[in-house]
Formats: C-alpha cells, structure tokens, sequence
C-alpha cells in the first residue's frame, strides 16, 4: 500500500476529493477489489488514483471465523497467514458423529495477518471513514464528500450505497452469525447439526492453532444465537470469551445498481448453504476489480463494465437458488433421518460430485484466469 494515514478518530482531519476509482470497504471483498488494480493505469497511461476507505484500519475488525479452502490461501499467495488445515468435516448430529473426508482441504487463518498481505498486494491509496451514504457518484463520509466514476460498495450486508438505504434485519433476508474465541487447540473441523442447538442453522468449532472459533449461525434471523453459543462453548469444554458476530445475506442481489458495483456480502455473494462468504468475497472482488481496469485503461465504458460484471454475477444465480433451497429444506429433516443422510452420503460419488460442484461456485482458478467475457444483460435479453 504505497500510502496509509493512520487517523485517530478525536482528530480526523477533513477527507475530500476526486478519485478514479473509489473502493468503501476494506475487508476480503474490497481488498481483493484493490488487489486487481495494483498497478492500474488509465487510457493516458498516467498511474490511476484509487482511495480504500473503511471505518477501520484494515485488519482490525475480525466478523469470521476464517475458515477457507486451502487452494484460495494458496493462489494469492497468503499462506502466510495460514494456521490449521483440515482434510475431513466432522459433523455432529443428535444421533452421532460423522467423518466426512473432504476433496480439497479447508484452513484457518488469522484476520489481521491475511488483510495485511493482501494490502501488500495493492498500490492503492487507504483512509479511515465511515461511510454515511451516497449522492449520485458522491460519497459522503463522516471526514467529507468523495466523488469517484467507479464506486465500489465493500461495505457488507447494509449494503449501504444501495438506493433505498440497504438492509435491516430482522426482516431482511439475514442470517445471524455469533462465535467465541477462547485459548486452546483441537484437531477437529467440526460443525453440528442439532435443533437443540439452533432450530437452523449450525454450530461450529474452528480450531486455529492457539485459539478455537466456535460459534452458532441461525438461517431464522428472529432466534438469538448468544445462549446456544454460550452453551456450545461450555460444553466443549471452552470459555466463551471474546465474542465476534454479524449478519449474513443468504439472497444473492444485484451486483450492480444506479451505477455501482457491489462485491461480497454486500452483493449477497456469501454462500446461503454453509453461509461461507471469504471466497466468494474474493472471487467476486477479482471480478469486479478486472472490470474496473477496463475502464480505466479506456477498454470499455463504466456502462459496459457495470453490465459486463452484473452479468458475470447473475450467471451464479441458479447456485445460490439451490442452496438456498436446500437451506430451508434440511431443518425440516427429522433428526435422525439427517443422521442417515450425513452417514449414508459420506463416502458416496455424489457426495464427492457435489462437493466439487460447491468448491468450483468460486474457485481459485479465476486467480490466474482471466473470466470469460460476459453479455451485456440488455443483450441477452434481446437475444
Ligand atoms: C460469526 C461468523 C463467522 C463466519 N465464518 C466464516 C468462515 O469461516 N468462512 C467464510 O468463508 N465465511 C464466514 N463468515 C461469512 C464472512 O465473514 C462474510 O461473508 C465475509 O466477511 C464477507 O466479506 P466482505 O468483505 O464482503 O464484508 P465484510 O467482511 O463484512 O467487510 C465489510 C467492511 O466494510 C466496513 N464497513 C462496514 N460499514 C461501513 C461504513 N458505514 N463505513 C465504512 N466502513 C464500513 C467494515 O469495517 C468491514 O471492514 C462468517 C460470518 C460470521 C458472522
């Protein structure tokens, strides 16, 4: 990051001006974002103006558990960051324990650590900002107005520059997340599936070298997960200190809207199934990032852009409608029938097939790949 101005918040100094690119959010969507403009230059070849805001320094606020495929670790290059790989998912149900193999292995890794080397990857420039809302292409903040042709909203569930405000739980379609982050260690990548637990949704251990993430998701966002994170925690053994929590979109929205570009949860992109939201922030930042460089280099309009990137979203869409429906069906199971199930389909073929089908909505790949050209929404719909 060539320039980043801590800002203490009793003396912020006042943050205005015009940018070529502005990016609000500086967590895995937006600096996946920032990381695709490393070195971005415009039609002139002049070096490309690009400001990160975040009401935090970057790093500073963990709101995961930060689990992830090993693959993604790996293919930008932030091993550095690793703590603990899994090759098998234990899942626990009311009936008993079930070792599910998995075909590629899952990590953990430590927030502040993996943000710092992902910054490192990105020339942009980074300041401290709440974020209070938009007007047109202008972003006001709590240190001033910031007015960029490409905006970028990395912000999270809110979805703060939508038109209408964004999200409110706990209408809105949400999911709650809460976990604990006490000292210790565990050999185990273990979710349970348990409606003594959370009626739906799932309760998770993370162990991460030194520390164990273990947590509640609730798909209902009216049930409160602290008591059954509580819970969880003491019966494992574990304080439940150090608490972390956020709301989760588990409904894909437009990508796009009124001229902005939406990546990760902001955008709906986090996975409604498993409600895993690292990768898919990733994979959708890249995307959008690519997007942003055309423009800039003048290879295309910010309309094309914004259509081109929509498009490239909405092509998921079918994905996050399937999960989504199996979201709402496996709480409907009967316990022991979902035993069955988790039993029967452990060391299945299509157990490995859908497993391979659910790794690729948001593979790696695209790292080193450029995406394949997307039509305009508008020209297919006229096709
Ligand atoms: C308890 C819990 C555990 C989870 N565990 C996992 C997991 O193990 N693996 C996984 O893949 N997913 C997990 N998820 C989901 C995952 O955390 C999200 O999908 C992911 O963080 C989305 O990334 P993002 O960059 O889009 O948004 P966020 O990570 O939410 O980042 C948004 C950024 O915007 C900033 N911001 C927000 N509002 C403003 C504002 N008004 N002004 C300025 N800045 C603002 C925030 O400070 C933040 O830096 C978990 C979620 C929860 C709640």
């Amino acid at each position: 990051m060539a320039q980043r101005r801590t800002t203490v918040r009793a003396d912020r100094s006042s943050l205005d001006g015009e940018y070529d690119v502005l990016i609000c959010g500086a967590s895995f969507a937006g600096l996946a974002v920032a990381r695709e403009l490393s070195g971005a230059v415009r039609a002139d070849g002049s070096p490309a103006r690009v400001l990160m805001i975040d009401r935090y320094e970057i790093g500073e606020r963990q709101t995961s558990a930060c689990g992830i495929p090993t693959h993604w670790l790996e293919a930008l290059d932030l091993m550095g960051s690793h703590r603990q790989t899994f090759d098998e998912l234990v899942v626990g149900t009311p009936f008993g324990t079930t070792r599910w193999p998995l075909p590629w292995s899952f990590s953990t890794f430590d927030y502040p650590e993996l943000c710092s080397l992902l910054a490192e990857q990105s020339d942009c420039e980074f300041e401290t900002a709440k974020v209070d809302g938009r007007t047109g292409l202008t972003v006001h903040t709590d240190r001033g107005d910031l007015t960029a042709p490409l905006i970028v909203d990395a912000l999270g569930w809110r979805r703060v520059l939508a038109t209408d405000g964004g999200f409110q739980p706990p209408d809105a379609p949400l999911s709650r997340g809460l976990e604990v982050h006490p000292g210790g260690a565990g050999d185990d990548l273990a979710i349970w599936i348990d409606r003594d637990i959370v009626p739906a949704g799932y309760g998770w251990s993370f162990p991460a070298r030194d520390e164990l993430r273990i947590g509640v998701g609730s798909f209902d966002p009216r049930f409160h997960v602290k008591q059954p994170t509580v819970k969880l925690a003491e019966d494992l053994g574990a304080k439940p200190e150090g608490y972390q929590g956020n709301w989760i979109p588990h409904e894909l929205r437009a990508a796009t809207e009124d001229g902005i570009f939406f990546a990760g949860d902001s955008a709906g992109h986090c996975l409604p199934l498993s409600a895993e939201g690292i990768r898919t922030a990733f994979y959708f930042g890249i995307v959008c990032g690519r997007e942003l460089r055309g423009v800039l280099a003048g290879e295309r309009t910010s309309e094309h852009a914004l259509e081109r990137y929509g498009a490239f979203s909405d092509k998921h869409e079918w994905k996050y409608r399937w999960m989504l429906k199996t979201q709402r069906i496996v709480p409907r199971l009967h316990p022991r029938a979902m035993h069955a199930v988790v039993r029967v389909t452990r060391r299945s073929r299509i157990t490995s097939w859908a497993f391979g089908h659910y790794f690729r909505i948001a593979s790696p790949d695209i790292v080193g790949a450029a995406p394949a050209p997307q039509r305009p929404r508008a020209e297919r719909a006229a096709a």
